[in-house]
């Protein structure tokens, strides 16, 4: 059957910028407002908001005006908060707000358009969008992070992150080959994103990026692989794609993400990052070295971990992240035994 490529004006992006700046903003004015029972828990257990249900309806919309229909992988859908009264009418009272005019029909087509799956390698364009990363964050007033990225058969070619927490406020955005750029989310001038590249002083500390709500167990686990750097560590806390943002920012020198015995990470929760951290200058790969393969669909199924280091510390960390997917179990020796 015949179809109508998809044709993406990358002329245009600074258009998906503004639409991210605008959901970003919107976001952290529906937070102070934002009633419990609104934020309510999706079928896995996790937390979800009408926030983030709006602003994928809002985003998605937006995004269908300027480049029309493009394949898209995003979060939520009507079971977010599917079943949940309150939740869904402040949804739609946030959406009204928004000046959102798509009506029932046009939500309905928003939270079901998302649901791509499968290997992205053979088709043109893909959204993905995450529309609050760390919605814990969000209902904690902790770090939190509205991310589109668009792939091109498969690979990350743009990507916008909202950082309502970072740096006072940015949307951080670029384009492949085009390197990454801070612009404050309430308006102003842009400025390059660059990775320091100085390696640590002797003595020097390193931050390593955990999780905010870590356990004992996390906290001595990432503190011991900081320490492979053979330096003293801290650790900065942070979720989301927020914790690579710290390093882009310079606010911490390693963030990653390991699979350990899980199915893969959600894409979502990484793709715009990857292009963002590179085009500003950080090492990013997997366990191996390898690049991150972003074109299996929902979940990065074929990697070990998302890891990003500023001040090349990479190698090293990887090569600590792969010592321990073996010691664990995650994954088989090499040469067998
Ligand atoms: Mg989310």
């Amino acid at each position: 059957m015949p179809s109508d490529r998809i044709v993406i004006d990358h002329d245009d992006f600074d258009l998906a910028c503004e639409v991210m700046q605008d959901a970003t903003n919107l976001a952290v004015e529906a937070r102070s407002t934002l009633p419990p029972e609104a934020i309510v828990e999706k079928p896995d257990g996790s937390v979800v908001t009408a926030v983030d249900v709006a602003l994928q309806v809002l985003i998605l919309s937006r995004l269908e005006e300027v480049f029309g229909v493009v394949p898209t992988i995003a979060e939520e859908d009507l079971h977010s908060i599917g079943g949940k009264p309150a939740a869904e009418a402040h949804c739609r009272r946030l959406l009204l707000d928004w000046g959102f005019e798509g009506g029932e029909a046009g939500i309905v087509r928003a939270l079901s358009s998302g649901g791509l799956d499968g290997p992205t390698r053979e088709v043109d364009y893909t959204w993905i969008l995450d529309p609050i990363d760390g919605t814990q964050g969000y209902v904690d007033g902790d770090h939190w992070c509205p991310c589109l990225a668009l792939l091109k058969r498969g690979e990350v070619v743009f990507a916008a992150n909202g950082h309502p927490t970072v740096l006072g406020g940015m949307l951080l955005s670029g384009a492949k080959g085009e390197g990454s750029w801070w612009f404050p989310l309430a308006g102003g001038e842009f400025t390059r994103a660059e990775v320091s590249q100085q390696p640590l002083a002797a003595g020097e500390t390193v931050r390593v990026v955990a999780p905010a709500r870590a356990t004992a167990g996390q906290v001595r686990a990432r503190t011991a692989i900081g320490e492979v750097t053979g330096h003293p560590c801290t650790l900065v806390h942070s979720d989301s794609q927020a914790k690579y943002a710290h390093v882009i920012a310079g606010a911490a020198d390693i963030a990653f993400s390991r699979r350990g015995g899980g199915p893969g990470k959600y894409v979502w929760d990484h793709a715009g990052a990857i292009l963002l951290a590179r085009e500003a200058g950080a090492w990013v790969g997997d366990t191996d070295g390898s690049d991150i393969d972003l074109s299996r669909g929902r979940r990065l199924d074929g990697s070990r971990a998302v890891i990003c280091a500023a001040r090349g510390l990479g190698p090293v960390i990887a090569r600590e992240l792969a010592r321990r997917d073996v010691a664990e179990g995650f994954v088989a020796a090499r040469g067998g035994a």
